[in-house]
């Protein structure tokens, strides 16, 4: 039985990371400080004998001994990484130092969930791992890009000094259950608006691009890379992509919400146009999407309504 560290554990991810990990027959250590986390979210695991919960800030050290970490700490959603953007960057860089003493001392393999955001406002199309770039460093979401950047090139440094096994997984815009209702990312804001049939805000044009991946899709990804020798970045995502106006006409048609659309300010670097290559993923660990959006979508307003009626 391994022992599986996943930080972030009561998040999105974090959340269904751990429900995949113990029907697979690990023990799982989840580690969080209910930052954007929720404990609804771990509440199901307390009982399971193959579970540990440890509340923490993973700013600072810590000692547990374990064969895997899932290093998934830190706030996703732009709402909330704004809010204290030096909690933020502070999470990503002292966050992945500590989880990398970690692995230096127990030999564990790292993974580290980075992101999409590391290619800013990209321009290259699709975007592919080999592509470096196009970030603000002193915009207000440089306490993001450049955390996870900057959490990059550590992971790097230390596997080139020290021989860890290490990992990191590019994440794209990922939806399902267990986001917050107040995570203030586009798929929650919509759907829930739509269900209480309030106004779909839609930021700028709503002519920006995202492409949207289903969580047990991302999950496969993630358990796939972690079993690889592959220590170079590798995108995770569903290339299946939407304007983000688009989006919200497919939202409102799946919810038959008599909501109307109304149009705010873009927040400032905003990326424009987001598209995985995951033609890496695909040849190296034979990832494949398999979740259709239009299922993917149903089950996560399933969700939403429920959480909605019984908050
Ligand atoms: P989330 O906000 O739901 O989960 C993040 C979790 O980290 C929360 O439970 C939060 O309480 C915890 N956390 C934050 N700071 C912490 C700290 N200092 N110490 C301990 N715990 C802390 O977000 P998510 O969507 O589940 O994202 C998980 C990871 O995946 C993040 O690192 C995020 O950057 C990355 N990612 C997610 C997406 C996506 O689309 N969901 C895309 C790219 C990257
Ligand atoms: N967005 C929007 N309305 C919302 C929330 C987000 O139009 O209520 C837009 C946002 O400006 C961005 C896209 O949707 O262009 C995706 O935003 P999100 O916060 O989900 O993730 P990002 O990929 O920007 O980190």
């Amino acid at each position: 039985m391994k022992r599986i560290l996943i930080t972030g554990a009561a998040g999105f991810i974090g959340s269904n990371l751990t429900k995949r990990l113990l029907e697979e027959g690990n023990f799982v250590i989840g580690l969080d400080n209910f930052y954007t986390g929720q404990k609804a979210n771990i509440e199901n695991f307390l009982n399971n004998e193959n579970y540990k919960f440890i509340e923490h800030n993973v700013i600072e050290p810590y000692e547990i001994k374990v064969d895997e970490i899932y290093n998934l700490a830190c706030p996703a959603s732009p709402v909330h990484y704004q809010k204290n953007p030096l909690f933020t960057f502070k999470t990503s860089v002292f966050g992945i130092i500590n989880a990398l003493e970690l692995s230096r001392k127990t030999g564990a393999r790292l993974l580290q969930a980075s992101t999409s955001e590391v290619y800013g406002d990209a321009k290259v199309y699709p975007q592919h791992e080999k592509y470096f770039g196009n970030v603000n460093p002193n915009g207000v979401r440089a306490c993001y890009d450049e955390g996870k950047r900057a959490a990059e090139t550590l992971i790097c440094d230390y596997r080139r000094v020290y021989g860890l096994n290490t990992k990191i997984a590019r994440i794209f815009n990922t939806y399902g259950e267990n986001m917050d209702i107040k995570d203030g990312r586009v798929v929650s804001n919509f759907i829930t608006q739509a269900l209480r049939g309030e106004n779909i805000t839609i930021y700028g044009d709503g002519n920006q691009s995202r492409s949207f991946c289903y969580i047990s899709d991302l999950l496969e990804g993630l358990i796939l890379l972690m079993k690889s020798d592959i220590t170079e970045p590798v995108n995770l995502g569903n290339p299946d992509e939407f304007k983000i106006n688009d989006f919200a006409h497919y939202i409102l048609n799946l919810t038959k919400s008599p909501s109307k659309c109304i149009y705010m300010p873009l927040p400032s670097d905003d990326p424009h146009k987001r598209k995985p290559d995951i033609s890496y993923a695909k040849t190296k660990l034979g990832f494949m999407p398999k979740v259709k959006i239009e299922d993917g979508v149903k089950k996560t307003i399933e969700y939403f309504r429920t959480r909605i009626e019984k908050p």
